[in-house]
């Protein structure tokens, strides 16, 4: 199979640039994270997040985890 980044890997569908929330659900906290760029297949509606902005997403909840509140929601 031909790898195209701007195929959906799972139904072969069109990907398209969108933005997502993100929520983690972690011990004592529920982290939401709104305005996540993503990849979005059009048709079947699976989001991928590249390496960059989970990185990002990774310090953000790292953060988010540090305070110890029980709902957090941050915009990217
Ligand atoms: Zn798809």
């Amino acid at each position: 199979m031909i790898k195209n980044s701007k195929l959906c890997p799972l139904c072969g569908g069109y990907k398209k640039t969108g933005t997502t929330t993100y929520s983690v659900d972690i011990e004592t906290s529920i982290i939401v994270v709104r305005n996540v760029k993503a990849k979005i297949c059009t048709q079947c509606g699976e989001e991928w997040i590249d390496n960059k902005t989970a990185d990002g997403l990774e310090k953000i909840v790292e953060d988010a985890r540090k305070k110890k509140s029980q709902i957090e929601v941050i915009a990217m």
